[in-house]
């Protein structure tokens, strides 16, 4: 039986996991980690009998405790706790599906504790690669992507030498307002924003989705999982989502990875790597299929992604700015506080006004992600 724990496990992507180990039957789940979904993790701690769960707010821990009294299961909170579950004995992969750069620290601490991750919580790489990747070499464990795209690409390398390989390509589906121009998406609402053409994720995702700002954020992170420059990463729009992704090589050929838009099938990768199992769902039928287009993203309406390539190259701290803006313009414009096209702007803003450090420390990620904070709640 492989062992595993999940950061993140009411959320979109670990739902889903849990469905993965539901169909396989051969995966114990050691660990849970949630934030205020308290009826769907009970659900869940009935169903799968975690040895440990992990919330992050004390009175949620209480309320679980109360619960769940009838169990036998511990239950911790807070950053403490979240690290706690992330180096659970017995664990042997650490399914990061957390949101948000409060998957930094435990993911730290499960590879020094000789955890594999199951990494869908990119913005961990985005901020910390440059302390994740080393630190995963030096402790001997993989870094198994879950991310769509990166699944793909990962799915494209095997079997190829790396010094052959020449570009990525990430596809894009160009999300719902692909070919609008700016001025067309003054007045996009939260529920606008919130359908996207192909996948079913969690909400702000969704909205990185339509303002390719996740684009951004998956070219930043394919640097890191791949070791390859951001020169290297060229983004395509693919709106039927079929190709996944591909890796060009020095000789021209490109592979790919493609099927119907599914994460179980990059989850279920992850979990098993190198090992493939069946998955139920839909196949790809190309009888069916009237064609796959493709389309180079437009850099002038959705600029969050332009300046993704830029935050990429400058690298040091401001990738962090990038996302943290990102979030924080995210949830208020979830919140209906700020207007759609808002979000590029502050994005660009707080990084125009950012001082770069090379390297940071965990602590100057965090401390950058503070004032970036603080500088959006002081003007928005
Ligand atoms: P969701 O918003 O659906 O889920 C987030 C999960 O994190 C929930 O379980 C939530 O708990 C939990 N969580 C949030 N804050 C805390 C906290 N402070 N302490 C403990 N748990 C917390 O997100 P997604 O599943 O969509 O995305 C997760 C990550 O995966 C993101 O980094 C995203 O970019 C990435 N990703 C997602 C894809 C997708 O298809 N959804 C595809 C590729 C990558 P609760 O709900 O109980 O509050």
């Amino acid at each position: 039986m492989k062992k595993i724990a999940i950061l993140g496990s009411t959320g979109s992507i670990g739902t889903q996991t849990l469905e993965v180990v539901r169909e396989n039957g051969d995966i114990e789940v050691l660990g849970l980690a949630a934030g205020n979904n308290i009826k769907l993790l009970e659900a869940q701690i009935r169903e799968f009998r975690p040895k440990l769960v992990a919330v992050w707010k004390e009175e949620k821990a209480k309320e679980l405790r109360e619960r769940i009294k009838d169990i036998n299961v511990k239950v911790v909170f807070g950053m403490e706790g979240l690290i706690e579950l992330a180096i659970l004995e017995g664990v042997e992969i650490l399914v990061t599906a957390i949101v948000g750069m409060i998957g930094i620290r435990p993911t730290i601490e499960a590879i020094k504790a000789g955890k594999d991750i199951a990494l869908a919580n990119k913005e961990t790489l985005v901020t910390a690669g440059h302390i994740i990747m080393p630190l995963a070499k030096e402790y001997q464990v993989k870094i198994l992507p879950v991310d769509s795209e990166h699944s793909a690409i990962f799915q494209s390398l095997q079997g190829n030498p790396r010094g052959a390989l020449q570009k990525l390509l990430l596809t894009a589906s160009g999300g719902p307002f692909r070919g609008r121009k700016r001025e067309e998406l003054a007045h996009i609402q939260v529920e606008d924003a919130l359908k996207h053409p192909n996948w079913e994720m969690g909400r702000k995702i969704t909205i990185d989705s339509s303002t390719l700002v996740n684009k951004g954020l998956e070219v930043i992170e394919a640097k890191w999982l791949f070791d390859v420059t951001i020169d290297q990463i060229e983004v395509v729009v693919h709106p039927q989502s079929i190709i996944h992704s591909m890796v060009e090589y020095v000789d021209g050929a490109i592979i790919a990875e493609l099927g119907t838009p599914d994460m179980k099938l990059p989850i279920q990768y992850a979990l098993y790597y190198p090992e493939r199992r069946f998955l139920p769902g839909e196949r790809v039928d190309f009888a069916m299929l009237s064609q796959l287009t493709f389309e180079k993203p437009d850099l002038e309406t959705f600029y969050g992604l332009r300046l993704a390539f830029e935050a990429g190259k400058a690298g040091g701290s401001l990738p962090t700015v990038y996302n943290a803006a990102n979030e924080l313009a995210v949830s208020k414009f979830l919140e209906r506080k700020i207007q759609y096209l808002e979000i590029p702007e502050i994005i660009e803003t707080c990084m125009n006004e950012h001082r770069n450090i090379q390297c940071p420390t965990v602590e100057e990620i965090l401390q950058t992600e503070q004032e970036v904070y603080e500088k959006i709640e002081s003007r928005w």
